[in-house]
């Protein structure tokens, strides 16, 4: 039993305001297996106050040399490398995501990301001078934005915490951290890696609870930039409150890319490649590519293609080194990809493998790895993110109705094109209207934005795009002209 009994606000360890507590469950055998404080108003209203101090202290955290942050965010990154294994295992047990992925995802990514903002804003000036057409020269000043408010999911929780963290303490912003309620172990141990590193008190602030305390936060008068990671639908509330709040705001929803496999692809040499950007994560990372397009031409052999890897796949504990499809994160998760198996085999999609749960594991929120042949792109499961291991193919007959088909949806965050032409493939991701799409393969690159358009989200993250999401610019004109 992991148990905490205060928040870290302020660079200590603070009594929450009330009593109620947070309890998690592990994903894999629902057993209880810790428990946090959940926080009140009065504990957000202690962030944020802890966290304004810290941005607005004229000495403090924002106006330090960029090279001396740079040397605490190095620190920081030591404090949770060192925690790195217990991170990785803490994830996988809140909310099943296999051991060797949240190694790499969860252990691994928080430092290297920290390393390359920290590394960004000391290597590169952020400020410039730019001669005028009037006679005078504008001083160009990327200054950092203020308290920011970061409210992340349970899915991939430590990486996307440092999407947000890493660029935001970069630039000088000062944080509140709002974690999932179903991913707040490995938050604490965030928290304690923070106060070991020696952050100066209040530049990061973690507080846990649910909706209603995020939306209490990302309203609060104290904050100036909201960062969410989350469903369309809290990303729409969020953006309504921000809008009239005019607060700048990044939003990183759902998605529901397409894997376009043209007719010319390989699919069985780069089938681990095909599982990474269409199947990880137990089905739970928003740019997965879940909609494969197949040709007409091949259909079946790629629908017997994607079921055998669909079968073949090792499911159970998410902590055995051997296991690639670990249980979803809690019932409700379960439940929502229950149904959606259901509405698809009701619209008359057919079923070629999975449906169902798997045989002897009698606890966890496990799902077979499941595959959807004959659907239509108009169908719910085509349309709506499931986040869960399950696959729809739907054939096209030509590029263009492949290209048509990929844009034919609400969202536009990920994608994938299979082909063993790369300029065809890299001409037909051209036309796919989607943030990001890669070539036989899908990886978030820390130095390329990453980030959706449409339904998908507002804003980008990751490389210097993702700094300047926690940046504002100031001019200064010197030398006017009179
Ligand atoms: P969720 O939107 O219910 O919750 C996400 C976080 O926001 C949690 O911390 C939650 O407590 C908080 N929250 C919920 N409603 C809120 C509100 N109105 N105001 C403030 N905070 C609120 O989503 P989830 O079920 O936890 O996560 C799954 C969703 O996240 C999926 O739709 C997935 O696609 C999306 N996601 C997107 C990305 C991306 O980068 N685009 C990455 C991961 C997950």
């Amino acid at each position: 039993m992991i148990d905490y009994d205060s928040f870290y606000i302020g660079g200590d360890w603070r009594t929450p305001a009330t009593a109620t507590r947070i309890e998690v469950r592990s994903a894999a055998t629902e057993e209880l297996v810790g428990s946090v404080p959940e926080g009140a108003e009065r504990d957000v209203d202690d962030a944020v106050a802890a966290a304004r101090r810290a941005f607005d202290d004229p000495q403090g955290w924002a106006r330090w040399d960029p090279a001396r942050r740079a040397e605490v965010l190095e620190r920081f990154a030591q404090a949770l490398e060192s925690r790195a294994a217990e991170t990785a295992r803490r994830v996988t047990v809140q909310n099943g995501m296999p051991i060797t992925l949240s190694r790499n995802f969860e252990g691994g990514f928080p430092p290297v990301l920290l390393r390359y903002f920290a590394g960004m804003v000391s290597e590169n000036p952020q400020e410039e001078s730019r001669p005028g057409m009037l006679g005078g020269t504008s001083l160009v000043i990327r200054e950092p934005i203020g308290v920011v408010a970061a409210i992340v999911p349970w899915n991939v929780p430590q990486a996307i915490t440092f999407l947000k963290l890493a660029p935001a303490l970069a630039a000088g912003c000062t944080v509140v951290l709002k974690p999932a309620p179903e991913t707040v172990l490995d938050a604490f141990l965030t928290a304690e890696a923070a106060r070991e590193a020696g952050l100066p008190e209040g530049v990061l602030n973690v507080v846990a609870g649910g909706r209603e305390l995020g939306a209490y936060l990302v309203a609060h008068p104290g904050v100036d930039k909201v960062s969410f990671t989350g469903s369309t639908g809290a990303g729409r509330a969020i953006a309504e409150t921000c809008g009239r709040l005019l607060r700048p705001v990044t939003l990183e929803l759902g998605g529901k890319s397409a894997a376009i496999v043209l007719d010319d692809a390989d699919l069985a040499s780069t089938i681990e490649s095909f599982f990474a950007a269409t199947l990880l994560n137990n089905g739970q990372i928003c740019w997965l590519g879940t909609r494969v397009l197949a040709p007409q031409a091949r259909y079946q052999e790629v629908v017997d293609t994607i079921s055998d890897l669909a079968r073949s796949l090792a499911i159970g504990d998410p902590l055995a080194e051997s296991t690639q499809v670990g249980p979803l994160v809690s019932a409700r998760q379960r439940d929502r990809v229950e149904g959606y198996i259901a509405k698809g085999k009701a619209e008359g999609a057919r079923i070629t493998v999975g449906g169902g749960r798997p045989d002897g594991l009698d606890h966890g929120w496990f799902v077979q790895p499941t595959v959807f042949a004959d659907v239509d792109n108009k169908y719910t499961i085509a349309q709506e993110e499931i986040f869960g291991p399950v696959l729809s193919v739907i054939p096209y007959t030509d590029e263009d109705q492949a290209v048509a088909i990929a844009n034919d949806s609400d969202y536009g965050l990920g994608g994938s094109v299979w082909t063993r032409d790369g300029e065809r493939g890299e001409a037909v991701a051209r036309r796919v209207a989607s943030g990001t799409i890669g070539i036989n393969a899908y990886a978030n690159d820390p130095t390329a934005p990453f980030g959706g358009i449409k339904a998908s989200g507002i804003g980008r993250e990751l490389g210097p795009e993702g700094l300047h999401g926690y940046q504002q610019l100031k001019t200064i004109y010197l030398d006017p002209p009179s």
